[in-house]
């Protein structure tokens, strides 16, 4: 049974890997909580890796956030990220992980970027600056994959999922993600009674969305490959990253339409064009992952259901 340890197993992608992985149940999972390691401390990190001695390693530690939050902690995004990734990346490398998958995000993309985004248009083009130290830091990971598989013939896999929501996401209002955000204020104006809702910016960005647990399944798919195909994936010559997603998006007006309807909320939205609309728009091509034989299988419409019956379950306590 192959020893697999999820690194960042709370967040959002980790416990939707966490899930997937234990349904297989052929596998033997390890994680850590953020207490019990840190993962920006290189040597304890290497100690737990000559330690446990995982067989593979999927890397969703990282601190994430919302436009805003991006905005306001740039060093976090860039810092926190580089630390824990290089951390990681020494660890395995040091006590042989056999395959390791690296998530990384759709910002690291050039912002205007033709569209579906196909994963070789990487570094074609010039950053959307809301959140260009978070991509960078994602970027410096990718090329870690690929600078291990080249020096050392490492099978290390740099994933690119699109924007992903569902069960135990952060609901931060200032600092979480857009749909996320707009699903608690509008269960809060539902609860109150407001008769309007903000939304941030003009509304007109695009934005595709992946139900989470649809990601742990590509993430379970991806690591039961067999050596060949695995391999051919993590080829340093052939291989480049491996976008994750629908193949569809929506404008962030449809988005709050569809959350408004969700928690059937009655009244108006309002667009708040002081804030930020960031990257106009990030649909990912995912010819490569169906070609593979892997495509997302929750609809836009029972993956929002599903996370508000889960938002209602934790997050509804009175603010
Ligand atoms: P991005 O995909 O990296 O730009 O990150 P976000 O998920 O934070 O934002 C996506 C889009 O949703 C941007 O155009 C935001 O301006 C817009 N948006 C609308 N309302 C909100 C909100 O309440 N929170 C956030 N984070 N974004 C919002």
């Amino acid at each position: 049974m192959k020893k697999v340890y999820v690194a960042g197993h709370r967040g959002l992608v980790g416990s939707a890997t966490v899930k997937a992985l234990a349904a297989l149940e052929s596998y033997e999972i390890i994680t850590r909580t953020h207490d019990e390691l840190d993962l920006a401390n290189r040597t304890a990190t290497r100690e737990f890796f000559l330690s446990e001695r995982p067989d593979y390693v999927i890397m969703c530690a990282a601190k994430v956030g919302g436009i805003l939050a991006n905005a306001s902690f740039p060093v976090d995004f860039l810092h926190n990220n580089l630390a824990i990734q290089v951390s990681v990346f020494d660890a395995a490398h040091a006590s042989g992980v056999e395959r390791m998958i690296f998530l990384g995000s759709s910002c690291i993309y050039p912002r205007d970027c033709l569209q579906p985004i196909r994963e070789d248009y990487l570094l074609t083009g010039p950053l959307e600056a809301t959140n260009r130290p978070y991509a960078l830091a994602k970027i410096a990971g990718v090329e870690s994959c690929w600078s291990f598989n080249r020096q050392y013939r490492r099978r290390y896999l740099a994933l690119m999922p699109t924007n992903l929501y569902g069960p135990g996401d952060n609901y931060d209002p200032d600092n979480s993600h857009v749909l996320p955000a707009l699903m608690r204020r509008f269960h809060q104006a539902s609860m109150n009674g407001d008769s309007s809702v903000v939304v941030w910016g003009s509304g007109r960005p695009r934005r595709e969305f992946m139900y989470s647990l649809d990601m742990g399944d590509a993430i379970a798919f991806l690591l039961g490959l067999p050596d060949s195909d695995f391999g051919a994936l993590t080829d340093p010559d052939t291989a480049p990253l491996l976008n994750v997603g629908v193949g569809e998006d929506v404008t962030i007006r449809e988005l709050s339409e569809l959350v408004k309807a969700t928690v059937s909320y009655e009244g108006a939205l309002v667009f708040d064009p002081t804030k930020p609309d960031g990257t106009p728009r990030k649909l990912l091509d995912v010819t490569r992952l169906h070609t593979l034989g892997w495509k997302a299988k929750t609809s836009f419409g029972d993956g929002l259901h599903a996370t508000y019956e889960d938002f209602l379950r934790h997050n509804n306590a009175p603010r």
